[in-house]
C-alpha cells in the first residue's frame, strides 16, 4: 500500500516529469479483479486523452493530477507501482493502465493486490472520502487536537490499532505505518485507547510526525519503488521479513486481530 511517504514522494517526482506534458491516450492495461477504474475505464480514457498536465500532488493516500482544460486524474488506495518510462522504454509486462504522452513518455501503474483510478471534469472523483479526516504532517495537527480525537474517540475500549487505521481521523497511512509509530512511541498495539495516560498520547504524536516525515525524507520505505523503479530508503523497524527487534534483539511477535497482522515487540512496548 502506498502511505502517506510514498504518495508525497511519487507526486513530487510525477510533477516534474510530468507538468506541461499533454497526454496523447489512456487505456487499460492487462486484466485485474481490483484495479477500479472510476467512473469507468472508458470514461477515464475519455476524459485524459489531449489533456494537459497542470500539477501533481499528493494527499493522504492519493495522488492528484489536475489537467488542462480543468479536468482531473486520480490514483488512490493504490497497492502496487506507478511507473514513468522513457520514450520508447519498454513497459513492464504487467500493468493495468497506461497513459502515453504525445513526447512519447508513458506513465503504467501496476496493481498487486488493489487500486483505484479515477478521472472527471468538474472536480477531483471522490475515490476515498478525505474530508473527515486531518493531514497527519499538516499544521493543523498539533498536540491539542491529537487530545481532542482522543476525547471525541466513541469507543474508548477498542485498541489503539483501531484508532490509528479502522476509524481513521488522521489520513496516509495503514497497517505499515501504524506499527512503525506504535513501535516508536513504545506502545503495544493491543492497548485499549482509553488505556493511554497523558505522557503516551504525547509520545504517539510524536512518534506519528517523525515517522512520517522520516519516511518522506527518505524518498519512502524500501519495500516500495519511486517513478523510475528505485527503492526508497526509509527501512521498516517493523514486518514479515524482520525477526528481531533493532533495539533489544529479542524476537519480534506477530498478532492477528481487527483485520489483518501487526508485528510488536514485546519488551520494547507497553
Ligand atoms: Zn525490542
Amino acid at each position: 500500500m502506498l502511505e502517506l511517504p510514498e504518495v508525497l514522494t511519487l507526486s513530487r517526482q510525477l510533477d516534474k516529469e510530468l507538468r506541461g506534458k499533454t497526454i496523447l491516450s489512456a487505456r487499460r492495461g492487462g486484466p485485474h479483479k481490483f484495479a477500479f477504474f472510476k467512473p469507468s475505464e472508458a470514461e477515464v480514457a475519455k476524459v485524459l486523452a489531449g489533456k494537459r498536465v497542470r500539477t501533481v500532488r499528493g494527499d493522504g493516500k492519493c495522488i492528484f493530477f489536475e489537467l488542462m482544460p480543468r479536468a482531473f486524474f486520480c490514483i488512490a488506495e493504490m497497492d502496487g507501482r506507478i511507473l514513468v518510462h522513457g520514450r520508447g522504454a519498454e513497459l513492464p509486462p504487467k500493468h493495468h493502465l497506461v497513459v502515453s504522452f504525445k513526447d512519447g513518455t508513458a506513465l503504467t501503474g501496476t496493481v498487486g493486490l488493489w487500486g483505484f483510478f479515477g478521472a472527471g471534469t468538474k472536480e477531483p472523483p471522490i475515490l476515498v472520502d478525505q474530508t473527515q479526516t486531518i493531514d497527519p504532517l499538516a499544521r493543523e495537527f498539533t498536540p491539542s487536537r491529537f487530545e481532542r480525537l482522543f476525547a471525541e474517540y466513541p469507543k474508548p475500549n477498542h485498541a489503539i490499532k483501531a484508532f490509528l487505521i479502522n476509524r481513521p481521523r488522521l489520513r496516509g497511512f495503514g497497517n505499515g505505518y501504524m506499527q512503525e509509530m506504535l513501535f516508536s512511541a513504545g506502545i503495544l498495539p493491543t492497548r485499549t485507547v482509553a488505556s493511554l495516560d497523558r505522557d503516551e498520547r504525547r509520545r504517539l504524536y510524536r512518534a506519528i510526525r517523525k515517522v512520517l516525515s522520516d519516511a518522506t525524507r527518505l524518498g519512502g520505505s524500501a519495500d516500495a519503488c519511486d517513478i523510475y523503479g528505485r527503492p526508497g530508503r526509509y527501512v521498516k523497524a517493523l514486518g514479515a521479513k524482520v525477526k528481531a527487534c533493532s533495539a533489544c534483539q529479542g524476537a519480534i511477535e506477530r498478532k492477528s486481530f481487527l483485520g489483518g497482522a501487526t508485528y510488536y515487540c514485546p519488551r520494547c512496548q507497553k
